[in-house]
């Protein structure tokens, strides 16, 4: 019968080995069962614990707990100076590049099998004080069902047992529940975008909304001139919900459009007053709004659509 393969077993103060730190002579147990294990350095074999085939062990529970204790080390390791913080490979939510973040610097230990508020339990929470700030959920087989991914009550993300066990100091969640991460070059692009619209704006004699009204740069059909052109939390082009927020930009209006074959709500020219249809402003690959999905009505939605908007005007050489 194979035996149950075991990564790193701990001694009787909990401490993890590996076969190359292990030493013989001495005890080491299963992580997951606490049954002894026997440590086999051979000539020709390469090192290794012998665990034998047992009822109460298994090969995923060995693997989910030595995860766990992996992680858990990885922050201890950090809090006492001995290493680096883990990494985090995260994407950024606007381009989707990957960005290593390091742990931030307030977590300051790691817990395992932590009951949260809700019940739940989240197998390794990040303290912060005697708060668990966020939580390290470890897959072996299946990633957390859905509804336990919507029950924990704080961020959370999930990374791959047998990923950890091969780096414990890297982590790479295969889901990412944690704050939206925005990349540095999305940032400046965002800030770039925003002084370039502030004077697009100004010249037009517009405020630029801090909420609700998406704004873009454009180029009015028919005068020609730079213009600000605006859309609110929609469908699409083909949803003409009417804007609900106040002050409306004094540019968008209800207006009859021979193309459309009907009023609708429209932006229009601060200069000559034209209609700025909707279709090149949506449809278009050169359109201010062109594939971009408007979230909610929401302050951090708001953001990551105005930061989608800039990252798209750089890339059609608009800033
Ligand atoms: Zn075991
Ligand atoms: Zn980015
Ligand atoms: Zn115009």
């Amino acid at each position: 019968m194979p035996e149950l393969r075991v990564p790193f077993a701990i001694d009787d103060e909990e401490r993890l080995y590996s076969p190359a730190t292990a030493e013989r002579g001495k005890s080491y147990f299963c992580p997951a069962c606490r049954e002894l294990v026997v440590f086999r350095q051979g000539k020709i074999r390469i090192a290794h614990f012998a665990h034998k085939v047992s009822e109460t062990c298994s090969q995923e529970t060995i693997i989910h707990k030595t995860a766990k204790l992996l992680v858990q080390t990885a922050v201890q390791e950090w809090k006492s100076g001995k290493s680096n913080s883990p990494t985090l490979q995260r994407v950024c939510q606007i381009c989707s590049t990957f960005v290593s973040q390091p742990l931030p610097e307030k977590v300051d230990s790691a817990i395992l099998e932590y009951r949260l508020a809700d019940g739940s339990v989240a197998d390794v929470a990040l303290m912060v004080g005697n708060m668990a700030q966020a939580a390290v959920e470890i897959k072996v087989t299946h990633a957390v069902d859905d509804m336990k991914a919507n029950r924990l009550p704080v961020p959370f993300i999930e990374v791959d047992g047998y990923e950890v066990i091969e780096n414990a100091t890297v982590w790479k969640p295969t889901i990412d529940n944690f704050k939206p991460l925005t990349c540095d070059q999305c940032k400046s692009t965002y800030l770039r975008f925003q002084a370039k619209a502030e004077q697009v704006a100004k010249a037009s004699n517009l405020e630029l909304p801090t909420a609700y009204y998406r704004y873009g740069l454009h180029e009015c059909w028919k005068c020609k001139r730079e213009i600000i052109v605006f859309s609110w939390p929609k469908d699409g082009m083909w949803d003409n919900s009417a804007p609900t927020r106040e002050p409306l930009p004094s540019t968008v209006q209800y207006r009859y459009s021979k193309t459309a074959g009907g009023k609708y709500w429209t932006n229009t020219c601060p200069y000559c007053r034209s209609i700025q249809g909707d279709f090149p402003l949506y449809a278009e690959c050169d359109g201010p709004f062109y594939a971009i999905d408007f979230g909610a009505d929401s302050p951090t939605v708001f953001d990551r659509d105005m930061m989608k908007m800039a990252v798209h005007a750089a890339r059609i050489g608009l800033l």
